[in-house]
């Protein structure tokens, strides 16, 4: 299935599966993982709590990054952060096998 997805100009390429997680943002710009669905109430498309780094030229998980301005009451930002980071498996290899076409270039 072809998807079309906005992409930050200078964000990093996707890696190969299994290689270390640039922060690329395809995944999280195609479809929510699963504690993302409960936060943007949605199974596709981009996750409402992605957040694009400018500095960093790359994109981060806001309940990462930011758990306060996602979390209410804003005390369980804290245990919410470390769930988001178990589920997400911050930190391990990209675990996402999709494969990207560039229509602008391609144009
Ligand atoms: S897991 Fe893979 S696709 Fe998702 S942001 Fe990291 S590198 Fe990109
Ligand atoms: S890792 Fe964070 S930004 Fe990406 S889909 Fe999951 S909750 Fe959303």
């Amino acid at each position: 299935m072809t998807r079309i997805i906005h992409i930050q100009a200078d964000a990093p390429l996707k890696p190969a599966e299994g290689k270390p997680c640039n922060g690329c943002g395809v995944c999280c710009l195609v479809a929510p993982c699963p504690i993302g669905m409960l936060f943007s109430g949605k199974t596709r498309g981009v996750c409402s709590v992605l957040r694009w780094d400018a500095p960093q030229h790359r994109y981060v998980c806001g309940l990462l990054t930011e758990p306060e301005s996602f979390v209410r009451p804003r005390w369980l930002a804290g245990a919410a952060a470390r769930l988001a980071r178990r589920m997400v498996a911050a930190g391990v290899g990209c675990d996402s096998d999709l494969a990207l076409e560039d229509e602008a270039a391609a144009s």
